[in-house]
């Protein structure tokens, strides 16, 4: 895949409270205890927790902080993983499954004790997430989901179909009902990636952008992390690349699949539809098998993602599914004037979960956060840095599993192609927005 060299130039670039980072790109020698590749939530949260405990980590970004999907997303912090906790009991036993369902239910939280304890000036909002659910199988999912979570003492409510269309202020999409997360929120994530990053650097870690790692080598027990300036010697590597992750590590790729979700946004909106347009503040995600999700931002903006082409490019009409859903939903906001498009890689598992691997002694990856990952990155990164510092798996609270490519990896594009097309059909059966 061929890799831009900056950010495209979104909602999030153009609106960030926290300025860039201003670093230099990695030259020469150096050595560190521990070297992170990536400079989105994982690796920025991982190096930021160790920094804390006096390692001394060095942080290799390719392009800029944020520039993956760290800069580029939602911003809708939601806890949990896409299975729920009875499942996760399921394949993992009750008692790490519980544990994996506590750490999980617990990471939007993390990420605004993060944001408060570091004074990070992200916009960050913790009003609730919402499910909408499209159809009645979809529904009792949801509600399923909400008893689940409400046994284990979580801020959720089922909703019915007048008190979804009440908290999204429109009844034009025909959910039936869904549920509300209030442990959920949001950020506006380049700025929330950037303070991580000032976080991180305040605590001792140090940043290098434009250095992207080309070559990992061990020899004698240590690691050589090579870039086109130089080299760094660390005694363990971190990497966080998820999406965007290149061939440095054999079968790291092939263990996920990148798709492109597409965000627009419009102007500001004007008071009145501001009061009537998710009144509450909450983010929202639907239920379809290619979802939409929108939420406000800080100024009034209405930022809604969805599908799009699976290919690496930007084109207007790429844009139109989720523009014409916008229109569908709130058709009161007329023709929007439609200030920015973006687009980024979600990386994809086949069983739904991010991984955690150690696929060589002194070596963690952690990645495939299946377009969840603004909270469950940031939490990642701590156990990361637990890992790093000796932390046993059972002692982690998640599992640490073997690296296994997917296979027919290479015949993804039009496997992925065919795959999208019969959800396409099956969401527009069950009613198309
Ligand atoms: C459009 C979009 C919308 C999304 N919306 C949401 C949302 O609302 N809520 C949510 O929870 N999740 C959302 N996600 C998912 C979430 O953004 C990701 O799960 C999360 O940001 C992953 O963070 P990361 O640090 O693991 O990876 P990334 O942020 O992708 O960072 C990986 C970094 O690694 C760098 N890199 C790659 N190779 C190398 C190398 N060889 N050397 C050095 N650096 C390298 C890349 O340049 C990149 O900066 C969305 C994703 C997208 C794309």
């Amino acid at each position: 895949m061929t890799q831009a060299t900056e950010l495209p130039d979104s909602l999030w670039r153009a609106s960030s409270p926290e300025p860039a980072p201003s670093t230099r790109p990695f030259e020469g020698e150096a050595t560190a205890d521990v070297a992170v590749i990536g400079g989105g939530f994982t690796g920025l949260s991982t190096a930021l927790h160790l920094a804390e405990r006096g390692v001394k980590v060095v942080l290799l970004e390719a392009v800029e902080i944020g520039f993956g999907a760290s800069g580029r997303n939602g911003g809708q912090v939601i806890p949990g993983l896409k299975l729920d906790p009875e499942q996760l009991a399921e394949s993992y036993g009750p008692e790490l499954g519980e544990r994996m369902a506590d750490l999980a239910g617990g990471t939007a939280d993390f990420v605004f004790d993060l944001v408060r304890r570091h004074d990070i000036r992200c916009d960050a909002r913790q009003t609730g997430w919402m499910s909408a659910a499209h159809t009645d199988e979809a529904l009792k999912l949801t509600h399923e989901r909400a008893r689940q979570w409400a046994a284990r003492g979580a801020d959720v409510a089922a909703l019915d179909g007048p008190g979804i269309a009440r908290l999204l202020g429109t009844d034009h999409g025909g959910y039936k009902g869904g549920w509300v997360d209030r442990r959920a929120g949001s950020v506006q994530p380049l700025a929330y990636a950037r303070g991580l990053a000032r976080a991180a650097t305040a605590a001792g870690a140090v940043i290098h952008e434009q250095s992207p790692v080309v070559e990992l080598k061990r020899a004698n027990g240590a690691w050589r992390v090579r870039t086109p300036g130089g080299s760094l010697h660390a005694d363990r590597i971190v990497i966080g690349t998820n999406g965007y992750t290149d061939g440095l590590v054999p079968g790291l790729q092939q263990t996920v699949i990148p798709v492109r979700s597409y965000i627009v946004a419009t102007q500001p909106l004007g008071d009145n539809l501001r009061r009537t347009i998710l009144p509450q503040g909450h983010c929202v995600s639907d239920s379809r098998q290619l979802l939409f999700y929108w939420r406000l931002d800080a100024q009034g903006r209405l930022v809604m993602g969805g599908r799009g082409p699976l290919r690496d490019r930007s084109r207007l009409p790429d844009y139109e599914p989720v523009r014409r859903a916008i229109r569908r939903l709130y058709p009161e906001i007329g023709e929007p004037e439609w200030q920015y498009h973006w687009n980024g890689r979600v990386a994809v598992t086949m069983d739904g979960l991010p991984h955690l691997h150690e696929p060589a002694p002194g070596l963690a990856v952690a990645l495939g956060y299946n377009g969840r990952g603004v909270a469950m990155a940031s939490r990642m990164g701590k156990l990361l840095a637990d890992h790093a510092l000796g932390a046993e798996a059972s002692q982690l609270g998640f599992p640490v599993s073997r690296l296994s490519p997917i296979p027919g990896h290479a015949f993804r594009l039009p496997a992925l192609a065919a795959v999208i097309a019969w959800r396409r059909f099956q969401d527009w059966r069950a009613g198309a927005l």
